[in-house]
């Protein structure tokens, strides 16, 4: 099968790396992939946002399968143009991308389908929001209808905080037409993790659980990035979780878009709160593997990932079981000094090879580049350094002995990935 993945992170090494070890793999490209993605892929400079050209790769190469990492290409129709001329794809469709591109959406159509959810309202006028926010006090959380990289909601402590949040979305203008119009939703306790089911339109098969770390600071303080760690399996994910996250959260989810005409084919990746008697809401569908969480999946996934990703391009997940290593996997991300504020590009990265050749281990690049023959950072996370063990602890250690061996003055990463499943293992 010759199989076109489409996107240059950590997520699409990830994904590279699992669909090179297929036997059914006969020639894998991306684009536009990255100098970590070059090992398992022959990259392609196509950017992940340029539709025709993606189009054209496909179709003048005969690509059976394109496999979309990224929301963006998404949300922008890819897959549609691909449908269009009758090249198989793993993503979904325009119309069903809006469950991650507009929060309106989404609220409306889980609120329609009866998932357990965060109360919301949705605004157009600030007045009104602002009343709104009067009338069911905080704590309270404003968010942005449309994509905002992680950066448009709003934990809100106090009614004043919500009223500014309000007035910088839709009156300053801080996210732009993202802003434009918000929603404004219950604040929900809990801890949370991230579950992940794929969806071929009517079937959908459970994948696994995962945690993350989106704070860029040990302790799980400071800014929040696009993902600093992960780990999975997620110890607050247990059976019981999963099984009323299937039969109240995805089921109705997958069966209420076919309703609606907008089938979800892909991977619906649900961020859940769980609360203390192990009762979950959604709080957000992203359409697309998480990026750092893709990276643990992929470690932890021993069955061939192009039956699950060609199974729900072709509609016959039905016939699909995967089956995963019992152990734990985790990514420690390794970010450029500065992140995710403003940072170096092109600073030299030494001994990844090593820390590759590590027992359990896998470096996974995010943003890196060849520069002649050295490797240079490119973005603000550039490695995932992933491993797998018996235990979360033994997980740990194994990750941090590989981050240890990269020699990079530029970088950084939290030492601390993790911690609340090792305290917990730890008693
Ligand atoms: P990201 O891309 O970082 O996932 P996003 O812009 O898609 O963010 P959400 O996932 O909806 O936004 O929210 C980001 C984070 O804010 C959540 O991971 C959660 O920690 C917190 N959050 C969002 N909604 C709520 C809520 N209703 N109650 C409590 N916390 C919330």
């Amino acid at each position: 099968m010759k199989v076109l993945v489409v996107g240059g992170g950590g997520r699409e090494h990830a994904l590279c790396w699992a669909i090179a070890r297929s036997p059914r793999i006969s020639k894998l490209w991306c684009a536009p992939g990255n100098a970590g993605i070059a090992d398992s892929a022959e990259c392609v400079a196509i950017s992940d946002g340029d539709i025709d050209g993606l189009v054209k790769f496909a179709k003048d190469n005969a690509v059976d399968l394109v496999v979309v990492g990224p929301e963006a290409p998404l949300v922008a129709g890819l897959v549609d143009a691909l449908d269009a001329v009758g090249i198989k794809s793993f993503g979904c469709s325009k119309a069903a991308a809006q469950l991650e591109g507009s929060k309106g959406f989404m609220k409306d159509m889980v609120a329609k389908f009866g998932v357990p959810t965060a109360a919301y309202g949705r605004f157009t006028d600030p007045k009104d929001a602002k009343a709104f926010v009067e009338k069911q006090g905080a704590p309270i959380v404003v968010k942005t209808d449309g994509l905002a990289a992680g950066k448009g909601v709003t934990i809100c402590m106090t009614n004043d905080e919500a009223f500014a949040a309000i007035e910088e979305c839709m009156v300053g203008g801080k996210f732009g037409d993202a802003g434009a119009e918000i929603v404004i939703e219950e604040f929900l306790k809990g801890e949370e993790a991230s579950f992940f089911a794929v969806c071929d339109g009517e079937n959908v098969i459970p994948l696994v659980a995962a945690q993350d770390h989106k704070a860029v600071g040990e302790g799980d303080t400071g800014p929040n990035t696009g993902g600093m760690g992960a780990y999975s399996p997620a110890p607050v994910f247990t059976d019981a979780v999963e099984a009323k996250v299937m039969d109240q959260i995805i089921i109705p989810t997958v069966k209420g878009m076919a309703a609606e005409g907008h089938p979800f084919k892909g991977v619906l990746f649900a961020g859940l709160m769980i609360n203390d008697t192990g009762n979950p809401k959604l709080i957000e569908y992203n359409i697309r593997f998480g990026d750092p969480e893709c990276q643990v999946l992929m470690t932890r996934l021993k069955s061939d990932v192009l039956d699950i990703l060609d199974g729900a391009a072709t509609g016959t997940l039905d016939k699909v079981k995967p089956e995963w290593h019992d152990e734990t996997a985790m990514v420690v991300v390794m970010a450029a000094k500065g992140y995710p504020g403003s940072y170096e590009k092109g600073t030299e990265i030494k001994n990844v090879p090593a820390a590759d050749a590590m027992d359990k281990v896998k470096v996974l690049h995010a943003g890196t580049k060849m520069d002649g023959d050295k490797l240079v950072a490119t973005g603000g996370r550039v490695l995932g350094v992933t491993a797998r063990g018996a235990t979360v602890t033994e997980t740990q250690k194994r990750a941090y002995e590989a981050v240890d061996a990269i020699d990079w003055d530029g970088g950084f990463c939290r030492r601390d990935i993790g911690w609340r499943a090792v305290a917990r293992e730890q008693g």
